[in-house]
């Protein structure tokens, strides 16, 4: 039998992306290479119920062992791959394994992005985006009282709502004017601003954190830019995600913020694919190129490329959802906001249920639903059919 498949990355879309091979009857190997030591789990719960309370990592798994055993899925946790060949059809992982492939998918994902301001390596200063991360929050709060987060964006917000709920001081630091910027509208900043503020959280909205300080070697403080100080036992740098894409770059594919990829989730580079988190495609529903950050976005695109690889290409170009969820609101994102010009409230945003709605030129774009998954459910098909 020639060379397999390779899948880059342990993560959802890895899992995805493998068992959809299966399932399509690829028969030959599928190999998957991951570096953090676990088979492929869910990072969702890391900053909602797994950050709450311990529980055995097991939990987080997408599939038992037993399921990559009998579908002949060869996951290898703790294999870090250092370089690929493209044109050579070759990897090579960090402990000097090289390994021929027939087809090689990219599903890195991305990292916590870390600002080196002063102080950022401080014990006591943490980011959150994986299992050894989570366990190290979690005792890190156990032990404060006053967390201070930067970034007011989901994972900050639902790292506050869960260390308001173990009595912590919470505040959020976010630079910009209002909360959530980037992917809602001041209706829906609004609405979390007043939930968190509702439940004991302290933001400094506007302000520039410029230096953690420590004392002994242990954040102890936070200084803004304007010399205020806020103190600190444990700080969240909760400032976004980078895309993992310097094994593409330095084997010469497109990357533009993402790993670049057709419709198929071909790279630049023929028999290479790319999906989720590392992956930019152009969306031509939403008119724009598009990285998403999401489960539904790491499931589908990786279904995609599995089709493409069995020779069944079909163009993915999704209706994007996401959900976050903060003390006892479920948010439901449906659709790209981006670029919206009209924006409606559907019932009273002063309530705990209720759907914001976004449009382009009168066509619905993306629907907000607050504890309303009916809502979000119908959101989905109203979309579907006005950006077809
Ligand atoms: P990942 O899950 O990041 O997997 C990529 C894997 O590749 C990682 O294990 C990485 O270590 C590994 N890797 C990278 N480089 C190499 C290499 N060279 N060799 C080997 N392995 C490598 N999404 C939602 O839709 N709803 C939510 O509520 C939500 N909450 C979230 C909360 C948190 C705290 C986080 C961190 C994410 C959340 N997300 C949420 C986002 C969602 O988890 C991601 O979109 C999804 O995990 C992306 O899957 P992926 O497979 O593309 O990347």
């Amino acid at each position: 039998m020639g060379p397999g498949i390779a899948i880059v990355g342990a993560g959802q879309a890895a899992a995805s992306c493998a068992q959809e091979l299966r399932r399509r009857g690829i028969d030959g190997s599928i190999t998957i290479f991951g570096d953090e030591g676990y088979l492929p789990y869910q990072r969702p719960p890391l900053s909602k119920a797994f950050l709450k309370e311990a529980q055995p990592p097991t939990r987080l798994l997408l599939q038992p062992p037993q399921f990559f055993e009998q579908q002949r899925i060869d996951v290898r946790t703790s294999s870090r791959v250092a370089s690929i060949d493209a044109a050579g059809h070759h990897l090579s992982t960090v402990d000097g394994t090289s390994f021929a492939w027939s087809a090689l998918v990219l599903a890195t994902g991305t990292r916590a992005r870390v600002v080196a301001m002063p102080g950022h390596d401080l014990t006591g200063v943490f980011t959150l985006r994986g299992l050894t991360d989570v366990e190290r929050l979690r005792t890190g709060i156990a032990a404060a009282k006053r967390v201070v987060i930067m970034g007011g964006g989901f994972i900050g917000l639902e790292v506050a709502a869960v260390a308001r709920g173990l009595g912590c001081d919470v505040t959020v630091i976010e630079a910009e004017d209002r909360l959530l910027k980037r992917v809602t509208s001041p209706v829906m900043s609004a609405f979390f601003e007043r939930l968190h503020r509702g439940h004991g959280v302290a933001f400094g909205l506007g302000a520039r954190a410029a230096e953690i300080v420590g004392n002994k070697g242990r954040a102890v403080a936070v200084r803004l830019q304007d010399g205020q100080e806020i103190a600190a036992d444990v700080v969240l740098m909760a400032l976004g995600a980078e895309p993992n894409t310097e094994l593409a770059s330095a084997a010469g594919l497109d990357v533009a913020n993402g790993i670049v990829v057709d419709d198929a989730g071909q790279t630049s580079a023929k028999n290479v694919y790319a999906c989720g988190d590392c992956a930019r495609f152009k969306s031509r529903r939403f008119s724009t190129a598009i990285r998403l950050e999401s489960v539904q976005n790491a499931i589908d695109q990786a279904k995609a490329v599995a089709a493409s690889i069995a020779g069944a290409p079909q163009a993915y170009d999704p209706i994007p959802w996401f959900w976050s969820d903060q003390y006892d609101v479920k948010l439901q994102i449906a659709g790209l906001s981006t670029g919206y010009d009209e924006v409606t409230v559907d019932g009273d945003d002063a309530s705990t249920s209720f759907a914001v709605e976004y449009r382009r030129q009168g066509r619905l774009i993306a629907v907000d639903s607050v504890n309303s998954g009916r809502a979000h459910m119908l959101a989905r098909r109203r979309i579907e059919a006005e950006t077809k």
